[in-house]
């Protein structure tokens, strides 16, 4: 048995699990990882990061290093599965690969004293004594449980909803990295599928996400390698040329996009969940690794406001970070009915509001705009507003 009771545990060295140790340390907290996977690996091709996620990481200093190594965007197009619709102004958004990301994360949270113990699969948990015991037969003492172990979360399982496994969502997406000149994020959408791609440096590696409504279901792995011809068969009602250079060698991936429905709390006991195994959510308007920054970051602010009363700073995290994950999961899955609209009347009219309106961008400048340090400094110094009459 290993003493760590002054020490908030994270379960899953991912994207939350990273950056909660970077924020935590940083804020001089003591915590460590403990990741199942034996070394460092990530899966997954590429990731946009908006600015909600990025001004998070210019706090936690990484966002120069990760800019240096991606792409920043402030264009975007969108056309249907021939012809154009429109070209309009984001707010910055940045591109790149997951590698970079998780590899400056991990870094960062090493060079902050930070420890990963990895071969350590989470197997249970004893709320009484706050002891945590992993298939490896290691047990250590805690001062907090923090699951950041992804959407099949045994955590969530255990303790937050049992019997309620991810269901797919009836979407799968082709995801792979290829060579072209794309400058821009670049959206076509067709009835029942999408795709969208951008470059993820200045080398012209483009990524692609071609995403297709079915009812396929996926099996255990979630995931199947297909070939160059699957994925042009599965996407024929567009130009092939939307697709980066496709080499017929090159490993392609099919996985299906999976869903677990919102929990009503996000904490219980000592235990607080983060990221994809709190909140899975399907991944149309680029925001479940940005949520999972946001939540990781915001949960630790809660942590150093209340170091001695974690209970309070998970209360304040739940109230937070419930809200504005609830939310961008609704909107998330509303976007994709709208990129696959069928009827023509309403494709129609869905693409003259992209054409003649700012409606589109302005609804991603608000979810963008969003400062969680903001959101949670006046949590932390004024409680609920809604309870005060102005
Ligand atoms: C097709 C697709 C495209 C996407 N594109 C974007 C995008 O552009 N932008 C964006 O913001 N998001 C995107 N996402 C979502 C994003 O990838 C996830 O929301 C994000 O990875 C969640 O991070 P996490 O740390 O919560 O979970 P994960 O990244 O899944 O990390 C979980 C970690 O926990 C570990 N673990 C699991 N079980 C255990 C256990 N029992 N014991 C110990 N460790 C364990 C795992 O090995 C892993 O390291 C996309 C998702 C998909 C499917």
């Amino acid at each position: 048995m290993t003493d760590y009771s002054d020490h908030i545990g994270i379960i899953g060295g991912g994207i939350a699990g990273l950056t909660l140790g970077c924020s935590l340390l940083k804020d001089g907290i003591p915590a460590t990882i403990f990741e199942k996977m034996p070394e460092e690996i990530s899966h997954g091709a590429a990731l946009s990061l908006s600015s909600n996620a990025l001004r998070l990481l210019h706090r936690l200093d990484i966002y120069n290093d990760l800019k240096n190594q991606s792409f920043i965007h402030s264009a975007a197009s969108i056309q249907g599965p021939q012809k154009e619709i429109s070209s309009f102004q984001t707010p910055e958004v940045l591109t790149t690969r997951r590698q970079t990301l998780m590899t400056l994360l991990y870094s960062k949270y090493i060079d902050l004293g930070g420890e990963v113990h990895h071969d350590h699969a989470f197997d249970d948990f004893d709320a009484a004594k706050c002891e945590v015991t992993f298939t490896n037969k290691k047990k250590y003492i805690l001062k907090h449980l923090a699951a950041c172990d992804g959407i099949r979360s045994s955590i969530r399982d255990n303790f937050f909803a049992a019997n309620q496994t991810p269901k797919y969502s009836g979407y799968s997406a082709w995801r792979g990295i290829g060579k072209s000149n794309l400058q821009r994020i670049h959206f076509a959408l067709g009835p029942g599928s999408h795709i969208v791609s951008y470059p993820i440096n200045n080398r012209g590696d483009v990524s692609f996400v071609a995403v297709k409504k079915e009812d396929y279901q996926f099996k255990e792995s979630w995931k199947e390698e297909g070939s160059v011809k699957d994925l042009l068969n599965d996407f024929s009602i567009y130009d092939s040329k939307i697709f980066p250079a496709l080499e017929k060698s090159m490993p392609l991936y099919k996985w299906g996009i999976y869903i677990r429905p919102s929990l009503k709390s996000m904490i219980t006991k000592n235990i607080t969940l983060l990221g994809d195994a709190a909140h899975p959510m399907v991944p149309f308007l680029g925001q479940g690794a940005c949520m999972a920054i946001e939540d990781a970051y915001s949960f630790a602010m809660a942590c150093k406001d209340n170091i001695a009363n974690l209970l309070d700073a998970q209360q304040a995290y739940d109230f937070v970070r419930s809200k504005r994950t609830k939310k961008i999961q609704r909107l998330s899955m509303m976007q994709g009915k709208i990129y696959h609209m069928k009827n023509p009347l309403l494709v129609a009219a869905r693409n003259a509001v992209m054409k003649y309106t700012n409606i589109p961008g302005n609804d991603l400048k608000r979810i963008h705009d969003y400062d969680a340090h903001d959101e949670m400094q006046i949590y932390l110094a004024f409680g609920d507003l809604r309870h005060i009459n102005f």
